[in-house]
């Protein structure tokens, strides 16, 4: 079936762990172990490649640019300026315009361009035809805003594409604080969603910390989603949503996107230790969180899959029964086990971003 990711890290795989999408995930693998790799956490371990992405289906995908500014005194990994954040994103659109280039990727950046790309994909699938050579669409989006130099960089990189925006990812950011982090939005982050408004980008939900998500939700006007986000009910984290912040996305016809983080998925998930069988870790759960958002909702219209499957993490903290991102193909027999009706399953793996994105886009 055609299936919609709508949070992938492909850029940041490609520079920063030096893979070659193009390859198998299980030729990546083969590779960093033949050479030992220790560098990342998931060497070896990758689930996301452009071929293992053509075989689940995925013709459309969410695809980020992501880099961090650091303040001195903010311990996590990122860039000492805003200026190099942003030229780090620079280089992460050049690899998506060589992608582009090869063959491998189109970008999807507007309503006309939408519909025909869906179309061939979904007529390639049901001629039972070979994807293989299509080309998987990209929607451009930013993970964290702290790139945005100046309103001026906003307006820059809408021109080159981005039509979704996380304002916060982890830690203190510079428009707002995300997981792991509180503050009220400051006044730099009321001028980015102003200016996210005036050029149609979508606002991501995901990563903002409790008290700039309520306010980004009064003061942003447009379309709301949430591309990789799992419910707090089930995991208490402020990473995840509250029941609350569900239902106030809900009534702003937001979609989430389940995401297929160990740590997101099961309680207790203890970092670089626990597996993911011991825990219980495996695809249903991904369901549990889908359909807790469903029973708020009181209908299947607001999920979806934002895997993040390359994320930083690989198999060591994801699903057991999960070896590529392919094996996504098997949700829709699994939620039809659960009693989703055919239209509802459509509307998890593709229908429900589709929806989302022509409205956005109209
Ligand atoms: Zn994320």
């Amino acid at each position: 079936m055609f299936a919609i990711d709508a949070h992938l890290d492909l850029s940041m795989n490609a520079l920063e762990w030096n893979r070659d999408l193009r390859q198998s995930a299980a030729a990546i693998n083969a590779r960093e172990r033949a050479r030992n790799l220790t560098d990342k956490p998931d060497r070896g371990n990758a689930t996301v490649s452009f071929p293992d992405l053509r075989r689940g289906g995925f013709g459309l995908v969410v695809a980020t640019q992501i880099a961090r500014f650091v303040a001195p005194d903010n311990p996590l990994p990122g860039w000492n300026s805003p200026e190099q954040a942003w030229a780090q994103t620079q280089g992460q659109l050049a690899w998506y315009r060589a992608m582009e280039e090869a063959g491998e990727l189109v970008q999807i950046a507007d309503r006309r361009g939408l519909d025909a790309h869906v179309a061939r994909w979904q007529a390639a699938i049901g001629s039972g035809g070979d994807t293989a050579r299509l080309p998987i669409g990209y929607i451009l989006s930013l993970e964290g805003a702290d790139s945005i130099v100046t309103l001026a960089h906003l307006e820059r990189a809408h021109a080159a594409g981005l039509r979704a925006l996380g304002p916060g990812h982890y830690g203190p950011g510079r428009y707002a604080h995300g997981t792991d982090a509180t503050a009220p939005l400051n006044a730099a982050g009321h001028e980015l969603l102003r200016g996210m408004d005036r050029l149609g980008i979508i606002l991501d939900a995901t990563h903002l910390c409790d008290e700039a998500f309520w306010t980004a939700l009064d003061v942003f006007t447009g379309p709301v989603w949430a591309s990789h986000n799992n419910c707090r009910a089930l995991v208490d984290h402020n990473r995840q949503f509250s029941d609350e912040m569900i239902r106030g996305l809900v009534a702003r016809g937001a979609v989430i996107g389940g995401p297929l983080d160990a740590w997101m998925m099961v309680p207790g998930w203890i970092r670089g230790k626990s597996l993911p069988e011991p825990m219980g870790c495996r695809l249903e759960v991904m369901l549990d969180h889908l359909d807790h958002i469903c029973q708020i909702a009181g209908n299947a219209d607001h999920i979806g899959i934002g895997s993040d499957l390359d994320g930083a993490y690989g198999r060591e903290q994801s699903p057991y029964d999960l070896e590529t991102i392919a094996d996504l193909a098997r949700l829709p027999s699994m939620l039809g086990r659960r009693g989703y009706s055919a239209a509802d399953v459509e509307k998890v793996m593709h229908g429900n971003w589709l929806r989302f994105l022509r409205d956005a886009w109209k």
